[in-house]
């Protein structure tokens, strides 16, 4: 299992919710399909590396800083002698490579992950070299989706292609075991000044008048949700959920979205709609959080 495992980031958590809720500007909804395409991909990449069997910490997406420049990590694995860092790419479709640039057909630029590659294992070293390890980097850009093509790729470049994963990844069977406490005592340093908050985080701007309010479906995103006795019933794919998961659900979103409101039952009732009775409301919060304050004052935690 991996030491530190991934977890949906809030921004693109925040952005899901958003999306069914209020209607994203284009370049809001863009740079939404783009954060989860690439979460999906590190996703499928991890289901890879679970599988290793080696003597090996494998540490999920790491934000890290070193003399005050932060950097992302997609996956580092830490091996008796080398770390293996890995920038993991979902792109779909035809590449070309051509004077150091990365372009899709017929002729679109992109970033050249090889950059940001770079600058990731040039930050990652002065940060081993700051906490006072030697320790070996190899540094790839994984590309994960079996649709991807790259042309013109040089043979020097550290690029895995789709259909190189598998066989790659083999490789490690044969890595001498040997981590130690030392290893152990860097993988914790890694994971401790792990910064929650990303500073790239890029959201629209909103109020609580803004998303469109409502219990949704838990299967299909739809707003044609209706309580029947103690079960929310969706009208157009005809998932059930119990009414108390169903608000609960909804907290969540509700906390996301508004990290500054505190859970009220006024707000709760509010934000559910379809609920009618705020009583039920109140029991379900009661039930699930702690009541603080008294109360018209009061709220839960
Ligand atoms: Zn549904």
């Amino acid at each position: 299992m991996a030491y530190k495992p991934r977890f949906e980031s809030d921004e693109l958590k925040i952005l899901r919710y958003l999306n069914k809720r209020i209607v994203l500007s284009e370049k809001d909804k863009k740079h939404y399909l783009n954060l989860k395409k690439g979460y999906e991909g590190e996703v499928v990449f991890d289901v890879l590396t679970e599988k290793l069997s080696c003597d090996c910490l494998i540490l999920n997406d790491l934000l890290l800083k070193v003399n005050n420049t932060t950097f992302q990590l997609d996956t580092l694995i830490i091996t008796a002698d080398t770390i293996y860092l890995f920038e993991v790419k979902n792109y779909v479709g035809d590449y070309y490579y051509e004077l150091d640039k990365l372009y899709k057909k017929p002729k679109k630029e992109y970033t050249n992950p090889l950059h940001q590659l770079n600058r990731s294992a040039s930050l990652l070293r002065q940060l081993l070299h700051n906490l006072g390890y030697n320790l070996t980097i190899e540094a790839w850009v994984i590309f994960i989706n079996s649709e991807f093509t790259l042309y013109q790729a040089p043979l020097n470049i550290p690029f895995i292609l789709p259909t190189q994963v598998n066989s790659y990844l083999k490789k490690f069977d044969m890595i001498p075991s040997g981590l130690n406490g030392k290893h152990m005592k860097l993988a914790d340093q890694l994971i401790s000044p792990h910064i929650e908050e990303s500073p790239y985080t890029v959201l629209p701007p909103y109020t609580f008048d803004g998303p469109r309010k409502g219990i949704t479906c838990f299967t299909c995103d739809s707003f044609a949700v209706s309580v029947r006795g103690n079960r929310c019933v969706c009208g157009d794919c005809g998932h059930e959920e119990m009414v108390g998961s169903a608000v609960l659900r909804s907290v969540e979103e509700y906390r996301y979205l508004f990290p500054d409101r505190k859970i009220t039952t006024n707000d709760i009732y509010d934000w559910c709609q379809i609920i009618k009775s705020k009583k039920r409301i109140a029991r379900i919060l009661d039930k699930n959080f702690n009541i603080k304050g008294f109360g018209q004052w009061s709220y839960y935690d």
